[in-house]
């Protein structure tokens, strides 16, 4: 194994996937103590009130941790751990999709009180479509939980993939005593009160030893008879299952308490996947391979104010960044020379001097790259399968300021290269209208606007139901077609041609009049 191969084999790039409040920010919290990049947990995210109106605004009100939030690499044991935040609530589920295509295992939360929820159940199916293997916790031991018995079958019946449990919970709530490893016949005994340092909990060696009769008390008879049931009941672990997408070990936690997250954090470091290859057209892209190559996941505006940029994050897929290399930008054909990227090791935000792959680094964007862009050391590569998702709600933007129209397109621009709303000029007017997946997005956008480029904008209804991406092979035929349908015609933010279909009714028969032309609901990057 060449020096590069060992490297990267020690990289884990990683995401947690969890329904809102199952404790994904209290986890991420505990991860970054233990990988010692804050001293104090409750330093990185002052608690969210009830009047925070969702996880992009709490962000918002502390943007000095916006940038440290979207990535964070930290070393662990001999290991690199890069985990990349996905957005909390469901409007951004898109963003989450594309988070998702960057790292190479995924971390499930779940909470024990509520067991398997709605949006863990969507994103999980995200999950499998690459067979992204996947770890669980179960969270919030300390309060009194489900039948763990019954949130093992749920996983199994629920989320369509076999639950092998590596440890196993001492009771739950008042009567929770401790987690049990199953491999190891050693109990980690509960202790509260450690929640916001690192704490080196008691160890029993050994179910049947005095010491753990002593623990368990009037239970240790039952609690002994029901962990040789669950052995006899449950998956035996397999790594190759976990990482074929098809089996997850689970170990239980509180995360709250920092108990039970160093054991899991163990695990994940040791049974989750190195940095894996990326299907790309006109090949595949082993992680091994030693030329670089990477792709953009994610365009984020106005990250740190006093900076007022765009980074652009990418996945390096093979080989190394180092700074002051050159590489090609691939879409649009140019070599560029990248002295600046930025890192997130530690938290802060840094110049890189290497990166590998399963790495995710930071590119100062001016607006010259996209979603899905592929940098190399010269290759034609494209990556596939990080696709854009046509909007499903529409409203037209107006300025309360008319004189401020350049600064609106401009933001506008700007916000929607992250992918999460789109912009459409039409054709016909000069209406801009607005795109998005979900409700609060038009919100976000209302906001950072005022904030980031100073224009106070306002929605207006308009008769939009919606959008397709449309193309010809035949030039003759798309000159007809954009005759004939000129209204309904508009520009995405990147140029590219749309067709704005008030009614379903009316993209039916659009559909049916021009065979030769084909509308697509997404568009690959
Ligand atoms: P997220 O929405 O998934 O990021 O969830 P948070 O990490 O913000 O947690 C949601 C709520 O659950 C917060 O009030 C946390 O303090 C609480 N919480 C998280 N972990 C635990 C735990 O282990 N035990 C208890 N009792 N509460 C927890």
């Amino acid at each position: 194994m060449s020096q590069y191969q060992a490297a990267i084999a020690k990289r884990r790039t990683f995401a947690i996937i969890s329904h809102p409040d199952a404790g994904k920010t209290t986890v991420t919290e505990k991860l970054l103590l233990l990988g010692q990049l804050i001293q104090l947990a409750g330093s990185v995210k002052g608690k969210r009130g009830p009047h925070a109106r969702s996880d992009w605004m709490a962000m918002e009100q502390e943007r000095g941790i916006s940038v440290t939030s979207s990535v964070m690499q930290f070393p662990y044991h001999d290991r690199v751990v890069n985990l990349l935040d996905t957005p909390g609530h469901e409007d951004f589920s898109e963003d989450t999709y594309r988070v998702l295509t960057a790292v190479d295992s995924a971390l499930m939360v779940i909470d024990g009180a509520k067991g398997v929820e709605d949006r863990t159940v969507k994103l999980m199916n995200v999950c499998r479509l690459r067979d992204t293997p996947i770890l669980s916790f179960i969270n919030k031991l300390d309060r009194d939980i489900r039948d763990p018995v019954e949130v093992m079958d749920e996983i199994e019946e629920v989320l369509n993939i076999a639950a092998a449990p590596i440890n196993w919970p001492l009771g739950s709530g008042s009567l929770f005593r401790g987690i049990y490893n199953l491999y190891t016949d050693t109990i980690t005994v509960f202790e509260s009160g450690f929640g916001h340092t690192l704490h080196d909990f008691r160890e029993i060696k050994g179910l049947a030893s005095d010491e753990a009769t002593v623990l368990l008390g009037d239970e240790a008879d039952a609690i002994r008879d029901e962990i040789e049931l669950v052995r006899g009941a449950t998956h035996v672990f397999d790594r190759d299952a976990y990482l074929a997408g098809k089996q997850t070990p689970v170990f239980f936690g509180t995360a709250l308490s920092n108990f039970g997250v160093k054991e899991m954090l163990d695990g994940f470091v040791e049974y989750a996947p190195a940095p894996q290859s990326r299907e790309a057209e006109p090949r595949k892209v082993e992680a091994s391979e030693e030329t670089f190559s990477g792709f953009v996941f994610k365009i984020q505006a106005n990250m740190d104010p006093k900076h007022r940029d765009r980074i652009a994050f990418m996945r390096v897929c093979s080989g190394a960044y180092s700074k002051g290399m050159k590489m090609r930008h691939v879409r649009i054909g140019k070599d560029v020379k990248i002295a600046d990227a930025v890192t997130f090791l530690a938290g802060d935000r840094e110049q890189v001097v290497e990166a590998l792959a399963g790495d995710i680094i930071g590119l100062h964007n001016h607006g010259t790259i996209q979603i899905g862009d592929a940098f190399t050391e010269g290759e034609e590569l494209k990556f596939t399968g990080i696709p854009n998702f046509a909007p499903e709600l529409f409203r037209r933007i107006r300025l309360k300021d008319p004189l401020k129209t350049k600064q609106l397109q401009k933001g506008l621009q700007q916000l929607s290269e992250e992918g999460s709303t789109q912009v459409f000029f039409p054709m016909a007017n000069n209406d801009l209208i607005v795109g998005a997946v979900g409700v609060l997005q038009f919100e976000v956008v209302a906001y950072r606007l005022k904030d980031e480029y100073k224009v106070d904008a306002i929605y207006e209804p308009i008769s939009v139901n919606s959008a397709r991406w449309v193309d010809c092979k035949d030039p003759k035929k798309f000159e007809e077609f954009k005759r004939k349908c000129h209204d309904n015609l508009a520009l995405d933010g990147s140029g590219h041609l749309t067709y704005l279909a008030p009614t379903r009714v009316n993209l039916s028969l659009a559909e049916e009049r021009h065979p030769d032309v084909r509308f697509r609901a997404t568009r690959e990057h």
